[in-house]
């Protein structure tokens, strides 16, 4: 399996390090968009919580004038 060009590079060894090279930048790029959809996960979760609470406390503030106000 040794074989070397004339500049002394085998091209074997080239492929495997392209290839490594390759497979080392496309794992990094998916970890950040894994990352970044997490981020957005998060802060959709939050908004959602956000407005849950903001729904209810309308919701309560609603029926308990109703309930007293007879309106
Ligand atoms: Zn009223």
């Amino acid at each position: 399996m040794i074989h070397y060009e004339e500049g002394g590079i085998c091209p074997i060894m080239r492929v495997l390090a392209e290839e490594t090279e390759l497979a080392a930048r496309l794992y990094s790029e998916a970890v950040v968009q894994l990352e970044d959809a997490n981020e957005r996960i998060d802060r959709a979760r939050s908004a959602v919580n956000e407005l849950r609470d903001r729904a209810d406390v309308a919701r309560i503030g609603l029926q308990e004038h109703l309930d007293s106000h007879g309106c």
